[in-house]
């Protein structure tokens, strides 16, 4: 039995029982072991259970105890890296099709949420970004173009509109994704975790996968304790967590750590500020996004990126003076809940998916737009492994290339900070 526990978060204050944790013991031999139960490794198990294999999922925490069970629910389209990076990379026709394997993930937590009849996820539709300066031409344009290329349905909002519904002095013009939604995320794995048990899937906590090993046919992945998983396929999905288990890969992913709090009850308050019920952000590059939660009592609210992994002692007051620059009719309010999660970056800001190696498959690395794309991923790599399709290969130009150590962690933490210049830079110039 493990005793580990999640982390003090809202999440945690709202979630439903989770599973009875399985303690490994002794062999297991299956088809695949996913090592991580995030929401990448939960979606591939889901989905070669499906295809008939049989899994083991192996998870040093909890289920969901990683960015999975802490981030900010927001569900919607596209990856880290943004359309014009990859356009200008890859192609607008590749582009295109990376970004409908991205639009199947979201349309799959959409689907599951409701198959599975997932108690505590509360799906709310709609994201509405708002922009921090007056730039109605050009978020026009933008709207046209994704509409007209990427079939999107992205919809325009006026000053006047924004302001009715986000009552800030700060906020100019908006631009909606009505298909985007928001969910109580850990919920959401929970719901994986309890289905993939149904289906035959071994799903056991508590158990830090120490070291990988091939021989003829198989690996042996061996976990702490005295437990081991002999498989066919081995599928890592261990993102910014990793450590010490497949070095190529750990030191191609950076750990980004990003923050989340939430407000104590306060309805009457927010019905002053926020009226807007879907997800809530600003089209800053290194922008704040926020919802309403708990029938619109409490706001929670993300924002800021360090490459430090230790979590500020000054994070619920650095939160709410972000919260106030904007919304200052909210006055002085309590935190109840503020955490920290680790989110898994390539220099690349793209997914790797692929076979490392005979029978070694990688799915991690979503950055900080994992909710759709762990579901992508995790699709592909069982299509993949199960050999049932050969999708995951759109992602063979995201190699796990070498994130740099930590200059580059330094390099990751500049560019964010260069990105707030640039923003600070076009609010100023408005
Ligand atoms: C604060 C925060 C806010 C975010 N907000 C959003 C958002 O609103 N929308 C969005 O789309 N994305 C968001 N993201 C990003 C998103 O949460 C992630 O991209 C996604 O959850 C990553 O899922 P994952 O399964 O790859 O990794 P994780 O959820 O991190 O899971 C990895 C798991 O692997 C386990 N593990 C690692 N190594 C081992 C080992 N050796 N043995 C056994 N187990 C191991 C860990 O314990 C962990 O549980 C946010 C992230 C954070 C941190």
């Amino acid at each position: 039995m493990t005793h580990i526990d999640y982390i003090d978060s809202f999440y945690k204050h709202t979630m439903v029982p989770a599973l009875s944790p399985l303690t490994l013991n002794g062999l297991v031999q299956v088809d695949v072991c996913i090592i991580g139960a995030g929401l990448a490794g939960l979606t591939a198990a889901r989905e070669l259970l499906k295809a008939g294999k049989s899994v083991v999922l192996i998870e040093g925490n909890r289920v969901g105890w990683g960015a999975s069970g802490r981030n900010g629910g927001f569900v919607s389209d596209g990856y880290a890296q943004g359309l014009g990076a990859l356009e200008r990379q890859l192609g607008v026709a590749q582009t295109k099709a990376l970004f409908d394997v991205s639009r199947l993930g979201t349309n799959y937590v959409q689907q599951a949420v409701s198959e599975l009849g997932a108690r505590g996820v509360r799906p709310q539709e709609g994201w509405l970004r708002v922009s921090r300066y007056s730039n109605e031409d050009r978020l026009q344009r933008d709207i046209d173009y994704f509409n007209s290329v990427y079939g999107t349905a992205y919809g325009y909002w006026p000053k006047e509109r924004v302001r009715e519904h986000l009552v800030s002095e700060l906020y100019f013009q908006g631009m909606e994704d009505p298909e985007a939604f928001h969910i109580q995320p850990l919920n959401y794995a929970l719901a994986l975790a309890q289905d993939i048990r149904q289906r035959g899937g071994q799903i056991y906590e508590g158990q830090q996968a120490r070291s990988l090993e091939k021989s003829s046919g198989h690996w042996t992945v061996r976990c702490e304790g005295n437990g081991h998983v002999q498989a066919g396929s081995v599928l890592l999905c261990g993102s910014a967590y990793m450590q010490d288990l497949y070095p190529k890969l750990e030191r191609a992913v950076l750990p980004v750590a990003t923050y989340v709090m939430t407000s104590e009850p306060m309805a009457h308050q927010l019905s002053r500020a926020i009226r807007y019920a879907g997800c809530i952000g600003d089209t800053r590059r290194a922008g704040d996004y926020y919802r309403l939660v708990e029938d619109s009592s409490r706001l929670l609210w993300g924002g800021r990126m360090t490459t430090r992994r230790s979590q500020p002692q000054a994070l619920a007051s650095m939160l709410k003076k972000d919260i106030l620059s904007i919304y200052p009719q909210l006055g002085d309010f309590g935190v109840d809940f503020a955490w920290a999660g680790l989110m898994g970056y390539c220099l690349h800001k793209m997914p790797v998916l692929r076979e490392m190696e005979p029978g070694l498959w990688s799915a991690t690395a979503t950055g900080g737009h994992g909710l759709n794309s762990t579901a992508t991923i995790g699709m592909l790599a069982a299509e993949g492994i199960a050999g049932l399709s050969d999708r995951h290969r759109l992602f063979e130009p995201f190699d796990a290339q070498w994130g740099g150590g930590p200059i580059g962690r330094m390099g990751t933490q500049l560019v964010y900070w260069g990105l707030q210049m640039h923003d600070w830079w076009d609010e100023w110039r408005s």
